[in-house]
């Protein structure tokens, strides 16, 4: 019998044992009372009597003249009792030690004993020996196994990641001609880690791997190894590389890694025993390879920073893979091989959707288009069409449109010059990414936007930045030029602004504080750097007043600027009120004096404006 078969039988014969004893009825067929057995004892009627005295009350047993069994109970002073008189009355007398143990009870007692020790050093040694065999499937690795040749997937199903295929193709390289490696001496790297923010294609990478090297896969999340009985994890490792060697050549995919592999000790809550010793046993697991298991640990994370540091080391995780999130011709890409299977119309332009899509990764872009496809299905269409993936484009980014909701004309009016000044100021200055449309439909919790299209880079000038948070403050400097009062509306906007002005002195060096890395990015998956607040009182003091300078300034050039346009301003915002949005070419045309062409009647608003833009959400 398979143990755990054994274990259900034994644990089930307890209970049967255990309900048993309570329900079992006391005999009391053969007890007397005692005015009967007094009777009796007068009568000449009792042959023998057994007598034990406890807790001041005696018991007395033995037999009748004509061979029946009797009990009966009295008070241990019962003169009735008494050893002379009842010698007298022809009664063999015997005494015997108290105790409150039939045979019955002793025997379920030993029984039960034994069967929890037996439970016990069942369940010990199942968690010992780690594997299979614990209770139940407990310690098994819970991976999903894929075997060699099933996975369809390869490298041109990834996209924008290109340096990161480069890396792994060696890895894949390892897996098909070890050989090669094995004669030059070579050690082949045994752990590589995918580091990279969520959605960019981490998972789908370890796949690919597997599938280009044609080897067998075993997936498991690190959470899977998180339980709440102490060794299950480190049982679940064992079994998994246990799997694994029988396997080889084959990869391992751990995914979300950080869930095991945090740093030892830093945990506030105190039983973290179970992480660490499932952790201890990945590290001894990995160091337990021998040339020729060709089994390569894939790992992927969002978070390399809390790994900890003995996860890293050179013979374990050794290697890290950079899949970021991808750029814009990535991105067009990564567009193409989600559209494969879907009708698109002639008017969507992949390569412009890339271009508004910046800042998505690829799961994003997979929305995207599904979205997209949802929308035409909704409009009872064929094909995907230009406004259908424009819509899903907003949609994904900011919920979808609330025409219904009833917007009072005077805010309306409000909301237009807000996103106009973003949008002015935006064509203005020359450091600042332009909006390339500028809506007064309330969509998602906002009652307008403006929608700019980032220009891909990975450095910014500091006149760029000032560029771009006099942007983000143009939208409360023209209400406050046509209104004379400001309203509520640009609380993002000073968000955003006062964290670019921030980083600007305290990430960017690009203050008179001075060239020093005072605060670490805490969004970034990649962080290092100082922890936050690690300065003085006196630095603190210095940053505030550099921050407030530099959105003062920013503030008030805003107010010039679009003060000198001002009849621009009002221009466009009378073009936004009627027309509900415009496009940045349409912003353009009346900056340089010419007029928009005129509005047909029926077609609503949204849906004309122009070749519609991108995305990440502005100040709005
Ligand atoms: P991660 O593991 O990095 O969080 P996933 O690999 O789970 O991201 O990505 C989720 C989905 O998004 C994938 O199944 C795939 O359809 C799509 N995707 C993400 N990145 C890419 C990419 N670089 N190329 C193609 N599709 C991608
Ligand atoms: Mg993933
Ligand atoms: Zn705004």
């Amino acid at each position: 019998m398979k143990r755990p078969t054994v274990l259900w039988g034994l644990g089930l014969a307890l209970l049967l044992l255990l309900a048993l004893g309570m329900t079992l009825p006391r005999d009391r067929r053969n007890e007397l009372n005692l005015t009967e057995f007094t009777a009796a004892l007068n009568r000449g009627q009792v042959s023998t009597a057994v007598i034990v005295y406890q807790n001041g009350t005696a018991q007395v047993g033995g037999q009748l003249e004509d061979g029946r069994p009797y009990r009966t109970r009295t008070l241990a002073a019962d003169p009735l009792l008494n050893l002379a008189s009842l010698q007298q009355s022809g009664v063999t007398v015997s005494y015997l030690a108290p105790s409150r143990l039939s045979v019955l009870s002793v025997l379920s007692v030993a029984l039960t004993v034994a069967l929890i020790g037996g439970l016990i050093v069942l369940l010990m040694r199942g968690r010992q020996s780690g594997g299979s065999d614990a209770a139940g499937n407990f310690g098994k690795s819970k991976a999903a196994v894929i075997s060699e040749g099933q996975i369809k997937l390869n490298f041109t199903d990834v996209a924008g990641c290109d340096e990161a295929k480069q890396d792994l193709q060696e890895v894949v390289d390892f897996l098909r001609h070890p050989e090669k490696y094995h004669q030059l001496g070579a050690r082949i790297p045994h752990g590589v880690l995918l580091v990279g923010p969520p959605g960019s294609g981490k998972t789908l990478l370890a796949k690919a791997v597997a599938g280009e090297a044609r080897v067998p896969y075993f997936s498991i999340s690190g959470s899977d190894f998180v339980e709440m009985f102490v060794g299950v994890g480190a049982a679940r490792v064992r079994d998994l590389f246990e799997q694994a060697r029988k396997a080889a050549p084959c990869i391992v995919f751990i995914d979300e890694i950080d869930a095991v592999g945090r740093k030892r000790g830093m945990n506030m809550q105190g039983g973290n025993d179970e992480r660490e010793q499932t952790l201890n046993q990945l590290l001894v697991e990995m160091d337990g390879f021998s040339s020729g298991q060709e089994v390569i640990i894939l790992a992927a994370t969002n978070r390399p920073d809390v790994l900890d540091a003995a996860l890293l080391r050179p013979g374990r995780f050794d290697r890290q893979v950079v899949v970021d999130a991808p750029d814009v011709r990535g991105r067009e890409q990564i567009l193409r091989i989600h559209a494969r299977k879907k009708p698109l119309d002639a008017s969507v332009d992949l390569g412009v959707v890339a271009r508004r899509t910046a800042g998505m990764v690829g799961a994003d872009l997979e929305n995207l288009l599904n979205e997209a496809a949802l929308q035409a299905a909704r409009s009872g269409r064929t094909r995907i069409v230009g406004r259908d993936v424009d819509e899903a484009r907003d949609r994904v980014l900011m919920g979808p449109e609330r025409r219904s909701l009833v917007v009072r004309e005077a805010d309306r009016k409000v909301t237009a010059y807000h996103e106009v000044g973003h949008a002015l100021a935006a064509q203005l200055l020359p450091g600042a990414d332009k909006a390339h449309k500028l809506t007064i439909v309330p969509r998602g919790r906002s009652l307008g936007s403006a929608l700019y299209t980032p220009q891909d880079r990975m450095h910014h000038t500091r006149a760029a930045l000032l560029d771009r948070i006099c942007v983000a403050l143009a939208g409360h400097a023209a209400e406050q030029i046509a209104t004379g009062q400001v309203t509520t509306g640009a609380a993002n906007d000073f968000q955003q602004a006062t964290s670019i002005a921030r980083r600007m002195v305290t990430e960017w060096g690009m203050s008179s504080v001075g060239q020093l890395a005072l605060e670490q990015d805490s969004g970034s998956y990649l962080g290092y750097g100082p922890q936050q607040g690690a300065y003085s009182d006196h630095t603190a003091q210095a940053i505030d007043e550099e921050v407030s300078r530099i959105l003062n300034g920013e503030f008030q050039r805003a107010l010039d600027l679009l003060g000198e346009h001002a009849h621009v301003l009002y221009r466009l915002t009378d073009e936004l009120v009627a027309r509900e949005s415009l496009s940045g070419e349409d912003v353009q045309t009346v900056l340089a004096g010419g007029t928009l062409p005129p509005l047909s009647p029926d077609l609503r608003p949204t849906e004309t404006a122009a070749p519609t833009g991108k995305l990440t959400p502005g100040p709005a």
